[in-house]
């Protein structure tokens, strides 16, 4: 079995590149309040048209320039109030952010900024054809997936989380999901995302079904195209099962989960967002319980696992932390003969990886580095410290909100010995 989430898995694609372009950085608190989007989608000319009215924490600005990036086929109508700013979308500029190649700069300039709070009105419309991750997001007739990817919106990955509400109009056939509470009124649907994220997912079809799912500690909604109702079902038990786990293990939240199985496109990856997962439709013949079981699980573990850089070399914090966590819940359920075996392919796997620190200063490690060196050293440190211990150094980092490799080996000498540290470390660097 392979994990389909490649380069793209993961993510919050938070704090990145320090890079010329990011004119205006956080001071550790959210630049946008909300986001009040009027959305339509036309699935037949792949296009939309949006009028969204975003709202400023203008006081958590430390300059005048607001630095967004949109999708290169959009056109901006207006951007209002423009005795109050100026604007200059840069379309023959890259974007620098990985997820979002086919996105450009917008770069509105304030002209008063010592307001606290600003409303600004963006009206934008175009295609949506050439999306840079392509099939992970896309706009068609039958499949709609709308999130930062595609840069359907003004969105930067540094102004922090955000809310938003949305009035979308589609054709009547399609049934819509993604993050946020969903319900259709009138003919228009109404998406409320009431807690603050950093994603804006859409995703619409004509053929798109539903269960739920409640108890006192979770909410579970699944949505799905292709999959059989009892898969669904299934689905439901597993997230239980592997939630209780990290809540458990890790710190424990009460949660409302969206999950979507995605149609099995070529060449797209699943992800987290908060409260809300994208999870590829396994292949026919090639699911089994634990195809599914591994993918849901990893999936999950982003909960926990995704503060830290996913443009570089740091983001083994999310995916190999993710991933191990997989491995951890696949032990409980299946066993530890399954577990072995997982452990002996990615040791293999791994042979030729290069180190998941050390290399290349800020790049992007490789799939392998990522998914089979980084979890094997936690493997190891396991081995090392003990079950229970390792558990706990796990929690702690979780409470500390660890983002960087720095922050990890420090807090891991504080809670074991400087011995154990370096060996990890050395591990790390191998
Ligand atoms: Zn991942």
């Amino acid at each position: 079995m392979r994990d389909t989430n490649k380069e793209f898995c993961s993510i919050i694609l938070m704090v990145a590149l320090l890079n010329a372009l990011s004119i205006n950085t956080l001071k550790g608190n959210d630049l946008i309040n909300s986001y009040d989007i009027y959305l339509e989608i036309n699935p037949k000319n792949q296009s939309i048209t949006a009028e969204l009215s975003l709202e400023l924490n203008q006081s958590n600005l430390d300059n005048d320039t607001l630095l967004f990036f949109l999708h290169k086929e959009l056109s901006i109508i207006s951007i209002e109030p423009n005795h109050d700013l100026s604007f200059n979308f840069l379309k023959e500029e890259e974007c620098p952010y990985f997820y979002m190649r086919n996105a450009r700069p917008l770069k509105i300039i304030l002209k008063q900024t010592n307001k606290t709070k600003a409303i600004i009105h963006i009206k934008y419309q175009g295609l949506l054809k050439d999306i840079a991750w392509g099939t992970t997001n896309m706009l068609t007739n039958n499949w709609i997936e709308l999130g930062n990817y595609s840069a359907w919106f003004p969105y930067n990955p540094e102004y922090g989380n955000f809310s938003y509400s949305i009035q979308l109009v589609i054709e009547d056939r399609y049934n819509v999901s993604g993050m946020g509470k969903i319900k259709k009124r009138d003919g228009k649907w109404e998406i409320i995302q009431d807690y603050p994220v950093n994603d804006i997912v859409i995703m619409a079809s004509r053929e798109l079904k539903s269960i739920n799912y409640l108890d006192e500690q979770y909410q579970i909604r699944i949505d799905y195209i292709l999959a059989k109702d009892e898969k669904a079902k299934e689905l439901i038990e597993d997230a239980k099962f592997i939630l209780q786990l990290y809540n458990d293990w890790f710190f424990s939240k009460k949660e409302k989960y969206t999950i979507v199985f995605v149609p099995p496109f070529p060449d797209r990856g699943s992800y987290f967002r908060k409260g809300f997962i994208a999870m590829l439709q396994p292949v026919p013949g090639l699911e089994s319980d634990i195809t599914t079981f591994k993918l849901l699980a990893h999936e999950f573990a982003h909960d926990w696992w995704s503060g830290a850089n996913t443009n570089n070399w740091e983001d083994w914090l999310n995916e190999s932390f993710a991933e191990y966590s997989c491995l951890m819940a696949i032990r409980e359920k299946y066993g530890n003969e399954i577990f072995n075996d997982w452990i002996n392919y990615k040791t293999y796997s791994s042979k030729f990886a290069e180190p998941v620190i050390g290399h290349m200063d800020n790049k992007r490690t490789s799939y392998s580095t990522r998914y089979d060196k980084g979890p094997l050293a936690l493997y190891h440190l396991e081995i090392l410290l003990g079950k229970e211990k390792f558990i706990g150094v796990l929690k702690k980092i979780n409470e500390r909100k660890i983002t960087t490799t720095d922050e990890l080996l420090n807090e891991l000498e504080k809670l074991t010995s400087q011995k154990d540290r370096k060996l990890f470390e050395d591990e790390l660097r191998r």
